[in-house]
């Protein structure tokens, strides 16, 4: 973002506006995080709501009016629309093309004729908002939203609600500051935080220690179900909508149990695939350590995209047939994987 964009944005924002934020279809904490943080600073001086495409995970419902300042699109159709139709700026957060937001959803927003500023961390982002700040070396959108702060000389601003949902999106991206993303600027990001008000340990047992027993039982299958391929340093998880039912699945329950398989010894490239009978498909998580990129990966094959070491994908088959797909690609990557370093 140069510093004319930044001043036009200023120039924006220097009298109240309709704005609506977005994230991303199936919002994690960053998604959730960032939208929030951005609300609560901006809805100070303007008219602000989050308009999510669904749902997000019950970790993440005790951030700083999350129900009041979120609409889901799919369950609140009317006022969903009804919002960006009044908006005359829009903000993508945490993704870079439309059509992760579902169809639905990804028609209404195309209509939209104001401006769209987009912050996200992806890869490759599509060429639709006026203003675009995309950098796919910083760990996560809640940290470039504070850089956004930034650049607009707001860091002052910044109060303790704005610290913990900022907070929360940096922890839940950087798996607690232990990705290769997490640099030294974000801990100093993150120490900043907490002198404004972050309460971490707080903040790390609401969203971490509020498992419910059949979410640990659904991991405890999960892990059963491990499979191995050593020959490509490679791990997979199998999840079907039969056992989901069995544990009594909840959004999120799934989230992060990709990372077992990563964190076996040698392993490089991890995958989880998650049966959805209702949706009629079937969707991967994949993980991955050093320089294979499960983004490539993922795009290549399997309709999806993310970043280097973290993407997602989907599969039409079935979920027998989705993992002997997958299967049969690994030899292609064979060379690839074997030296993938593990830095
Ligand atoms: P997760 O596996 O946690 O759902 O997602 C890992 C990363 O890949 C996230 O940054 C997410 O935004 C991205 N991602 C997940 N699924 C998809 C997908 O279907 N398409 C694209 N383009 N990115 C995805
Ligand atoms: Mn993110």
């Amino acid at each position: 973002m140069t510093n004319n964009e930044i001043s036009e944005i200023k120039d924006l924002l220097s009298t109240p506006q309709n704005i609506v934020i977005i994230p991303h279809k199936n919002p994690d904490g960053d998604a959730i995080g960032s939208s929030l943080a951005l609300y609560h600073f901006l809805n100070k001086s303007h008219d602000v709501t989050i308009v999510s495409p669904n749902d997000y995970p019950e970790f993440l419902k005790w951030l700083p009016s999350e129900k009041s300042a979120i609409r889901f699109f799919d369950k609140q159709n009317k006022q969903s629309k009804k919002a960006l139709e009044n908006a005359s700026i829009v903000f993508l957060l945490d993704f870079n093309s439309l059509h992760r937001l579902g169809s639905d959803m990804e028609k209404t927003v195309e209509k939209f004729d104001g401006t769209f500023i987009m912050i996200d961390h992806h890869q490759q982002p599509d060429d639709i908002a006026k203003y675009i700040y995309s950098d796919t070396s910083i760990c996560s959108t809640c940290q470039m939203v504070y850089h956004f702060l930034e650049k607009l000389d707001a860091v002052n601003k910044i109060d303790a609600n704005i610290a913990t949902c900022l907070y929360v999106g940096i922890m839940t991206d950087t798996g607690s500051f232990r990705f290769p993303s997490t640099t030294s600027i974000t801990h100093k990001i993150i120490a900043d935080l907490i002198d404004k008000g972050a309460n971490n340990a707080q903040i790390h047992n609401n969203v971490y220690d509020v498992n419910s027993y059949g979410r640990l039982q659904l991991l405890g299958r999960a892990l059963s179900n491990l499979k191995v391929e050593p020959e490509y340093r490679t791990a997979y998880i199998t999840l079907s909508q039969a056992e989901l039912d069995a544990f009594n699945f909840q959004k999120g329950d799934t989230e992060g149990v990709v990372n077992y398989a990563l964190s076996l010894d040698g392993i490089v490239f991890a995958a989880i695939f998650i049966e959805d009978v209702e949706q009629k498909i079937i969707k991967m998580s994949l993980r991955s350590k050093g320089s294979f990129s499960v983004n490539q990966f993922a795009r290549n094959h399997f309709n999806g995209g993310g970043h280097d070491n973290a993407a997602g994908g989907r599969s039409e088959m079935s979920l027998e047939e989705t993992v002997n797909n997958f299967i049969s690609l690994l030899p292609t990557y064979k060379t690839e994987l074997i030296q993938s370093d593990e830095a």
